[in-house]
């Protein structure tokens, strides 16, 4: 069956559909709620709690126009032989479906003074035991209402469901069936089928995770393929005196750990995984260069194409003495530019490629290419981190990242490469002075921008979001800008960013920063990643609370990248305890495992940046426990797949699918 044969299904709700990235039916069932609400019929009483309660309307309802945008309902309401008046804000739509006499449930707080239930939620029915109520993530442009028709529909359609789990498995776990799971989780019956539910797809998203993980390491143990190359410790040691600074003890040791790699037998799938600031990149460039000594093209690629091209222009300085050549490779660059670089490419006439993810465009065929890196890792997926590593046969990879989860959970996600940690910073790094604002006392911090301008230096604000009508509570950049320019009487030139510029504006307006053509840089969190000012002195966070700690942790490393003291304001009125945080510890890995204990992961992975990592409904700090087991567990079912006592269309097609990339 067709998702667009649903009843109920035209052409918008297709849309709809598909902006959740639903396309089929086995898509919509694996949908999964994010939370549950547990609702039961309760006796009406003084106490200030949330009650749930059941009776009928005794009074035609009227509906109250308050201004735009606000309306109140009201009506009487007879629960338990009592009479109480009901409101409830915004849903005067609902006046012409409430009759006197309609059963009704309504969930809200009593006010026995006023005799008065001031209601937050409504449901048109009597509620007659306990029901558990699925909430999904859903769009304005799909309702609840008309989703769980929708998922109705699709779990009495008897489509064919695959179950990803071996059946041994789901025999050992006792396991539900998949269509009794999918009922269970979307329609609950009770609590306890419910965790069983939870637990078979947590399980199910697990494994197939780690499948590929494990398929990964598998492959990598069979290769026999390795590039020649040659000691280069002394050259690297020349190279690095000539740098304007030392390397940190940890940087040194990943160097050394990168130049054995090199030399071992066998080829290099390393992780370098360092806090914001620790120095990974010029890491990076000493590989790039003990792998050009040995004659071998380089290609590194980072997720935003500011980042790329400053990496460009950082490699193009550090190895000015050198006779090496750096070419960028961006989406936005022109055609024929492109053209040009392939070609050179391919003639080995360009030693060091840096760029975005256009370097995995598939016409891009290196003459020679040695060492692979991808910079900040955790946004990529498994998939690409797979399509890159098999560029070439033999080239050996680097994986940077400031991967903001805490380290155990990174050595499962990460379990086929091997690590290195840099944990201390470069010397003469202060620590960035970290407060928590509350709005009304922007004064303060509009004080404080202007000291560090008055300074010569320069100021990052982030503001969560550009829309202005979705939620009155999320300051947007544009009013940000409106209101700093009355603050500061025009006198103050400020630059906009954010996600929805084209690219090249968006690199014109960082450079233009970045060549402290603006005194402040207002933007969404488009500058989270990697971007390098020293000269910027100071970050301002609104609307603190919208982000998770290991993400506030990032924008803060923004600041703080020179000898000059730096500050960061979170301005918020919640959460001030969570926000602590920040205030008490420099420390990333800390703060990540804080952000975990606090939050669950979701932010961490955010929702679609960070490609396979994004989990529907596992949760790796709360599931940790399985997921161990699901790495066991799926070792062991791909070395029965492997050694053909068993078999699988599906889990063949995924080992196909990395193999393909070959
Ligand atoms: P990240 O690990 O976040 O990618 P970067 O590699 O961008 O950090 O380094 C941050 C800044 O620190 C850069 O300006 C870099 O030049 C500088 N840096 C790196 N290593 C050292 C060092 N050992 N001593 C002083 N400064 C350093
Ligand atoms: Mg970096």
């Amino acid at each position: 069956m067709e998702i667009e044969n649903l009843k109920g299904v035209g052409p918008k709700t297709l849309d709809a559909l598909h902006k959740l990235e639903i396309y089929n039916i086995n898509d919509l069932l694996s949908y999964y709620p994010f939370r549950y609400q547990v609702l039961k019929p309760e006796v009406l009483d003084n106490s200030d709690n949330v009650k749930t309660i059941v009776g009928k309307v005794e009074s035609a309802p009227r509906v109250i126009f308050i201004k735009r945008n606000l309306n109140r309902l009201a009506f009487r309401f007879i629960t338990e032989g009592k009479i109480i008046n009901v409101s409830i804000f915004n849903r005067g739509f609902l006046k012409d479906k409430i009759q006197i006499g309609s059963d009704l449930t309504l969930i809200g707080k009593y006010n026995s003074k006023t005799n008065n239930f001031a209601a937050s939620d409504i449901r048109l029915f009597k509620l007659e035991e306990t029901l558990i109520e699925p909430k999904y993530h859903l769009i304005k442009e799909m309702k609840s209402n008309l989703f769980s028709k929708l998922m109705g529909q699709a779990l009495n359609s008897n489509e064919p469901v695959v179950d990803y789990i071996p059946l041994y498995l789901n025999k050992t776990y006792k396991f539900l069936s998949k269509w009794e799971a999918l009922k269970e989780i979307h329609h609950p019956t009770n609590l306890t089928l419910l965790k069983k539910a939870k637990l078979k797809f947590i399980y199910e998203e697990l494994f197939i995770f780690m499948f590929k993980i494990n398929y990964l390491k598998y492959k990598k143990s069979l290769e026999h393929d390795f590039l020649k190359r040659t000691n280069k410790e002394k050259e690297v040691l020349d190279f690095t005196k000539n740098l304007p600074f030392s390397l940190t003890k940890d940087q040194e040791k990943a160097t050394q750990d990168i130049l054995n790699d090199y030399i071992a037998p066998k080829r290099m799938n390393r992780l370098v995984l360092g806090d914001v600031g620790s120095g990974k990149t010029i890491v990076a460039f000493i590989a790039i260069y003990a792998n050009y000594l040995d004659n071998y093209q380089s290609v590194l690629m980072a997720p935003t194409e500011i980042l790329a091209k400053q990496h460009y222009e950082n490699i193009i300085k550090i190895m000015a003495n050198y006779d090496i050549k750096v070419k960028l490779l961006i989406g936005s660059m022109k055609k024929k530019e492109k053209q040009q670089i392939l070609e050179e490419v391919k003639e080995q006439k360009i030693d060091v490629l840096i760029g975005t993810h256009a370097v995995l465009n598939e016409n891009l065929v290196f003459a020679n290419l040695g060492l692979v890196i991808t910079d900040e890792q955790h946004r990529f997926g498994v998939n690409q981190r797979s399509s890159l590593q098999n560029k070439g046969q033999k080239v050996d990879v680097i994986y940077l990242s400031a991967t903001p989860i805490p380290r155990t959970y990174a050595l499962t996600l990460y379990g086929d490469m091997d690590t290195s940690l840099i944990k201390s910073k470069p010397k003469g790094r202060r620590q960035v002075i970290t407060d928590i604002k509350k709005e009304s006392e922007l004064k303060e911090v509009l004080q404080a921008i202007l000291t560090q301008i008055k300074l010569g230096h320069q100021i990052y604000v982030v503001a969560p979001s550009i829309l202005d009508n979705e939620d009155n509570e999320l300051e947007n950049v544009n009013s940000l800008k409106e209101k700093f320019n009355q603050a500061f009487k025009g006198l103050i030139k400020i630059g906009v960013l954010h996600g929805k510029q084209k690219p090249a504006e968006k690199e014109k307006i960082m450079q233009d920063f970045a060549e402290n053509k603006y005194n402040i840089l207002i933007s969404t969190t488009v500058i989270e990643v990697g971007i390098d000012v020293a000269n910027a002195t100071m970050m301002v966070v609104f609307n603190a609370e919208r982000f998770g700690l290991a993400t506030l942790h990032q924008l803060r490393g923004r600041v703080g990248r020179s000898n000059l003291d730096s500050y960061c304001y979170l301005i918020s009125n919640y959460e001030k305890e969570r926000l602590q945080v920040l205030k008490e510890s420099n420390d990333g890995f800390y703060i990540s495992q804080k952000d975990f204990e606090l939050r669950g992961e979701g932010d961490l992975f955010g929702s679609k940046q960070s490609g396979d990592m994004s989990f529907k409904i596992a949760n790796l700090q709360r599931d940790y426990k399985i997921l161990l087991q699901v790495k066991k567990d799926s070792l062991e079912y791909l070395q029965e797949l492997l050694k053909g006592n068993t078999h699988s269309s599906y889990y063949d097609q995924i080992i196909k699918k990395i193999d393909f990339i070959d």
